[in-house]
């Protein structure tokens, strides 16, 4: 196989997919899209796909408030279904973060985000299932929810294959071709392809792909549990999804009778997984753990029953926020990595952002700095307001 491309997107995850379908609506012509395994087949296949816009940083509120809007209405948008629920999700804290919570809250509410603050006593009427002693407030966001990482993965990757871009699956960079500071190519598996521009979305492998252009980006690829409990038959009402700051979890409803959880806490990120061997289940330690995890915010789930769980990898970085800009050591290379936990619900405005900054040569939907790839060097992290950092 040789072939020519205007541009070859790398990773056909939730981000790589919509960075290419914005491409090509934007009237690029001759766009690659490629995979080593196929759609969804990393790290968004095993997402919890949790749509909140719970952000202490604005740029990534704002993207996360118009790509709930792209979720919500995809078919209009895009075309075929990402599986949106519009659960209502809550962000529950206790006394600890509520400075933080209300002054991320007034931000949101300033920049069109329907979401208020909700006393522990509000949060226990809206559930009672809730314990809520040790909360003192949450951040209600009706119109947030979950949606479906690999259906909505595979409805961006058919809008981008109807738009005219090939997709290739089965396929593996191995190589880029890099002559006098310029992109020329891409190396596969299966042959070389010529193009002057390359868009770096390989999630956990996103700094093995970067050393190929002579690139150092900070990511340790982590392994992140996710357990699946039923609820007891006296708990099959609706409820939202929580994300419990207090216990370092979030509760996602899962059907009528299932709920999903997971952890937020950082430490997790610190360790350092093989992408090519980590285990993708969850290990009976785990669902134990989990199951007393929720039991102390959900003590009727003392009744659940365990039913598995998963594991998925996060590409995680010093600030867990992701690099989404040029890279000065080859030019026509861009990457679009290091998401960190938290990059499925962003997907629709990461693919406007990578559209403007290939096309126009700068973003100017959202002010994206924070993304830079430099600032890893200079010592200027990204952080968010709250210990976790997954939050941002
Ligand atoms: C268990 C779990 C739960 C999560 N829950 C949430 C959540 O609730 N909400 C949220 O917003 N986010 C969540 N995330 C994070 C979110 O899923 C990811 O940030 C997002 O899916 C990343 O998508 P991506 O397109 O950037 O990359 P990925 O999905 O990581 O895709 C990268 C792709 O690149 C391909 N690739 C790698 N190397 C090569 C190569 N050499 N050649 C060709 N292809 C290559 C891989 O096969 C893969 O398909 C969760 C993640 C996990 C693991």
């Amino acid at each position: 196989m040789t072939k020519t491309a205007e541009i070859v997107v790398i990773g056909a995850g939730i981000n790589g997919c919509s960075i290419a379908y914005h491409l090509a609506k934007r009237g690029v012509k001759n766009i690659v899209l490629l995979d080593r395994r196929h759609v969804a087949g990393g790290p968004t296949g095993r997402s919890s796909g949790i749509v909140r816009q719970h952000y202490t940083i604005e740029t990534l509120a704002a993207m996360a408030r118009d790509s709930r809007s792209v979720f919500e209405r995809f078919e209009e948008e895009v075309g075929g279904s990402a599986g949106f629920v519009r659960c209502g999700v809550v962000f529950a804290a206790s006394a600890v973060n509520e400075a933080a919570l209300r002054k991320s809250v007034e931000m949101h509410q300033r920049i069109g985000i329907r979401t208020n603050v909700l006393s522990a006593e509000d949060l226990r009427r809206m559930e009672p299932f809730l314990l809520a002693d040790d909360l003192a407030c949450g951040a209600y966001e009706p119109d947030s929810g979950y949606a479906d990482p690999a259906l909505a993965a595979n409805s961006y990757a058919e809008a981008a294959k109807r738009e005219g871009v090939e997709l290739l699956q089965k396929t593996r960079v191995v190589g880029l071709k890099i002559q006098r500071g310029q992109v020329h190519g891409v190396i596969t598996d299966r042959g070389e392809i010529a193009t002057h521009t390359v868009i770096n979305v390989s999630g956990p492998w996103g700094a093995e792909i970067a050393a190929m252009a002579g690139a150092e980006i900070p990511i340790t690829p982590s392994r992140h549990p996710v357990v699946l409990l039923q609820r007891p038959a006296q708990w099959r009402t609706p409820t939202p999804v929580w994300l419990d700051l207090v216990n370092g979890a979030y509760y996602k409803p899962d059907g009528r009778a299932g709920i999903l959880i997971g952890s937020i806490k950082p430490a997790e990120g610190e360790v350092r997984a093989d992408p090519e061997t980590a285990s993708e289940t969850a290990d009976y330690a785990t669902i134990a753990a989990f199951s007393e995890t929720i039991m102390k915010r959900f003590p009727v789930m003392n009744e659940g029953l365990a039913q598995g769980g998963w594991a998925g990898l996060y590409d995680v970085t010093p600030d867990w926020q992701p690099v989404i800009d040029q890279i000065p050591e080859a030019k026509g290379f861009y990457c679009a990595v290091g998401f960190s936990g938290h990059g499925f619900k962003l997907g629709p405005a990461v693919g406007v952002i990578l559209a403007e900054l290939v096309l126009d040569g700068r973003c100017t939907s959202y002010d994206i700095g924070i993304f830079r790839y430099s600032r890893f060097r200079e010592g200027k992290l990204t952080r968010g307001e709250y210990e976790y950092s997954i939050i941002g």
